[in-house]
């Protein structure tokens, strides 16, 4: 891993600089790059103006280890209400959360119940649950509790990362679930012997385990959602769908907000079901410095607000 991407991935568990950078009119300034605002109406704003241009969405609210339970419910509650004005205002959307946001740490079995209500609400709501991949030591958690919902409730679909060593056996044992898996490369920081280190073989395990899905995707086993920006791999993957006369609807790109947006754009022109991941919230200073680390050519972008 390179040395920036790891310094930006540890500073991002940082309570000390986040106290410092988050208060920061730069970095609030640079953070605004990848959101359209730190409220929920701004997200469900941008996610109207996504459907208009036939781009869905996905929000999310920023957050993370949360470790008490009222909080946690507080969570569960926030997104039960951001499903009400999903459906009340007709939108193409679905929401994304991740687990220690909804207190994985503090009772998995209270997670359980809370990703089973979402996902009721979801589905009466015409919309979809993904749920996020942390760090590799809540995988076997995160799956176990995506095997629970999914028994319940077909609209759930979990995140993957190419990066572990562990993917290729994990999609294998979720294919008899004919699951939804959002495939993508991976966030966090991890050791080498959990995560591949170096970006080339991580890209190149990304292909093969989107070629598998596609495999499954034509025997509808499985609803591939590929979660990247990587143009090449995009690219790469239409082809093999194209040669497996798969329906441009049996798969779905996502990206972030602010990443590719023309790409974006174009893309669904073109035929391709697309969506865009919307953050908002006020607890953005790890997510922001995880899309640092994913570019640091980006910490250019913020020391520009400083002047
Ligand atoms: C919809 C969605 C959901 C995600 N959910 C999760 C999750 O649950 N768990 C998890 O670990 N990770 C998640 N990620 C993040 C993911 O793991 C990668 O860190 C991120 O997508 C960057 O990888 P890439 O596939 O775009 O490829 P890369 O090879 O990293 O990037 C390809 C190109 O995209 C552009 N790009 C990528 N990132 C940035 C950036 N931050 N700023 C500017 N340009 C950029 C650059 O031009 C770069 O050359 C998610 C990503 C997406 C798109």
């Amino acid at each position: 891993m390179g040395f920036a991407r790891s310094l930006l991935l540890k500073a991002s568990r940082s309570q000390w600089l986040a106290r410092q950078l988050r208060e920061r009119r730069f970095f609030q300034r640079a953070a605004k790059r990848f959101m359209p605002g730190e409220t929920l109406d701004a997200a469900l704003d941008a996610a109207a103006q996504f459907g208009k241009a036939g781009i869905g969405s996905v929000l999310t609210e920023l957050g993370e280890q949360v470790t008490n339970r009222a909080e946690a419910a507080a969570v569960r509650d926030h997104y039960l209400g951001v499903l009400d004005k999903i459906q009340r205002r007709k939108l193409p959307a679905h929401i994304s959360v991740k687990l220690t946001h909804l207190g994985l740490d503090a009772s998995r079995e209270g997670c359980v119940q809370d990703i089973l209500k979402l996902a009721a609400r979801a589905d009466q709501a015409r919309s979809f649950l993904w749920i996020d991949m942390e760090e590799s030591r809540y995988v076997d958690a995160t799956l176990d509790v995506y095997r629970r919902a999914k028994s319940e409730w077909s609209n759930v679909g979990v995140c993957v990362q190419a990066y572990l060593r562990r993917t290729p056996a994990d999609l294998e044992s979720l294919l008899a679930l004919s699951p939804a898996i959002r495939l993508v490369k991976g966030a966090y920081n991890e050791p080498a012997d959990v995560a591949f280190p170096r970006k080339r073989d991580v890209d190149a395990a990304y292909f093969q385990l989107a070629e598998r899905l596609l495999k499954e995707a034509a025997r509808q086993r499985v609803k591939p959602v590929f979660g990247t920006h990587d143009l090449e791999v995009i690219g790469r993957i239409r082809q093999a769908a194209g040669e497996q006369r798969l329906n441009p609807s049996a798969y779905e790109f996502h990206m972030l907000y602010g990443i590719r947006a023309a790409e974006q754009r174009s893309l669904a022109a073109q035929g391709a079901r697309v969506r865009v991941l919307i953050s908002y919230g006020s607890a953005w200073f790890a997510w922001y410095m995880r899309r640092l680390a994913e570019r640091p050519a980006n910490v250019w972008f913020v020391l520009r607000n400083v002047v």
